[in-house]
């Protein structure tokens, strides 16, 4: 690729393959040529979820910056989930990113790109598998590990306090 022309690689996730690659490119061709995509603004590395379910890693603490890795590495972060792509006119459509009160951070879009990687990871398939939708808890995503945890937290709350309503039970929580 030269880096003359404006030739954009979009990177459409940037999960452990994903940003890895924009990093790699982004080092040698820059930021005008690579663009990662990713609907949050932090990157969780998915192999520590489990931490994250079990409460041992705390992923305010861990979360990384795509902006400042972007800074660091040399490609173009944008902020956004996409949600439709024209492969006629070589370009994605991102939702608006909305903030906690659901104001508007950034708009709709659309990129353009020269050469799109969707790298946008997997979920879990429960196989049809009976009860498995609405009873089993996925690692799929920051949100799931942290409800996992809380989840977690809570029934341990409320079995203690079952505990301590039985006549001579030892524990005791505050
Ligand atoms: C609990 C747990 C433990 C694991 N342990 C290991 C291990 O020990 N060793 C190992 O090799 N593997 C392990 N894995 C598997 C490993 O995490 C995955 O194979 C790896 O993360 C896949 O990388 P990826 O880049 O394909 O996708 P992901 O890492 O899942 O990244 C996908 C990215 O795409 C983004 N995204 C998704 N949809 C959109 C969209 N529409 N628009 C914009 N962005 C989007 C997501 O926000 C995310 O950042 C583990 C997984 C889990 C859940």
């Amino acid at each position: 690729m030269s880096t003359t022309q404006s030739y954009q690689v979009v990177i459409v996730g940037g999960g452990a393959g994903g940003l890895e690659l924009a990093a790699k490119l982004g080092r040698q061709f820059g930021r005008q040529h690579i663009f990662l995509v990713d609907k949050d603004s932090d990157h969780i590395w998915k192999p520590s979820l489990h931490e994250v379910a079990a409460g041992t890693l705390d992923i305010h603490r861990e979360g990384l910056s795509y902006f400042m890795l972007a800074r660091d590495c040399g490609f173009t972060f944008i902020q956004g989930e996409m949600t439709g792509i024209d492969r006629e006119q070589r370009s994605i459509t991102l939702a608006p990113v909305l903030g906690p009160d659901h104001e508007e951070v950034f708009p709709e879009r659309s990129l353009s790109y020269g050469t799109l990687v969707m790298a946008v990871g997997s979920k879990s398939n429960f196989f049809s598998t009976p009860g498995t939708h609405e009873h089993a808890l996925a690692l799929d995503s920051t949100h799931q590990a942290e409800r996992f945890r809380l989840k977690l937290l809570n029934e341990l709350i409320s079995v203690t306090r079952r505990a301590q309503r039985e006549p001579g039970a030892p524990l005791y929580i505050n």
